[in-house]
């Protein structure tokens, strides 16, 4: 029946007109963000970077470029890499994540933001420098380190390197006793 099925419409009408909306008005609101969201910034701590290039190797887009070079400075008690490029070109990144996977050193995280609009692609590829210097927010996605100590990259504030990895060391500086002694020192304090 033709009139039954216009009362049926606005009873739907009216249900969808009285209930809460899903939807909230942007940017002067903003949803509850999940601690494992993976933002597009990536948080990347140079001081446990080896620069063994596995994050670049496992992105299935080849959008990792990492240039290395011999660091020179413990050749006789085994050298360490020194970086000298780390871009990643967000405009192509589908955020899978599989370089965050990839990283044994817990060096790489995903990002916990999302507002990188730019007007030129070339404009969103992050370089080393960004990268080195941002405050880190890094999400808790396949970190559970990050999870074990309740960590959220909105809420809880910036993190440093010596808490985001497994083992409190760093993996890219020097590994010379004075400097190891340091880095344990200040992992104490
Ligand atoms: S998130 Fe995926 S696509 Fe993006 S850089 Fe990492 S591996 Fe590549
Ligand atoms: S971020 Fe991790 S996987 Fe990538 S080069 Fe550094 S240590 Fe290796």
């Amino acid at each position: 029946m033709n009139g039954l099925g216009i009362i049926n419409g606005l009873i739907v009408t009216l249900k969808n007109f009285v209930r809460k909306p899903f939807t909230v008005s942007y940017p002067e609101q903003r949803i509850a963000q999940h601690p494992r969201f993976r933002g597009q910034e990536f948080t990347w701590y140079i001081e446990r970077c080896t620069g063994c290039a596995s994050c670049a190797k496992f992105c299935p887009l080849g959008i990792i470029r990492i240039v290395t070079h011999p660091g020179g400075q413990t050749p006789a008690e085994g050298d360490s890499y020194a970086i000298d490029a780390f871009d990643i070109d967000l405009g192509r990144c589908m955020y899978c994540g599989l370089c965050v996977e990839a990283c044994p050193y817990d060096a790489l995280f995903m990002g916990s933001g999302f507002e990188e609009a730019r007007y030129r692609r070339k404009d969103l590829v992050i370089t080393v420098d960004r990268l080195r210097d941002a405050e880190k927010h890094p999400s808790t996605w396949f970190r559970p380190q990050l999870e074990a100590q309740k960590y959220d990259p909105r809420k809880s504030g910036p993190m440093s390197w010596k808490g985001a990895g497994r083992e409190p060391w760093p993996y890219h500086l020097p590994h010379r006793p004075e400097k190891e002694g340091a880095a344990q020192e200040e992992t104490k304090a």
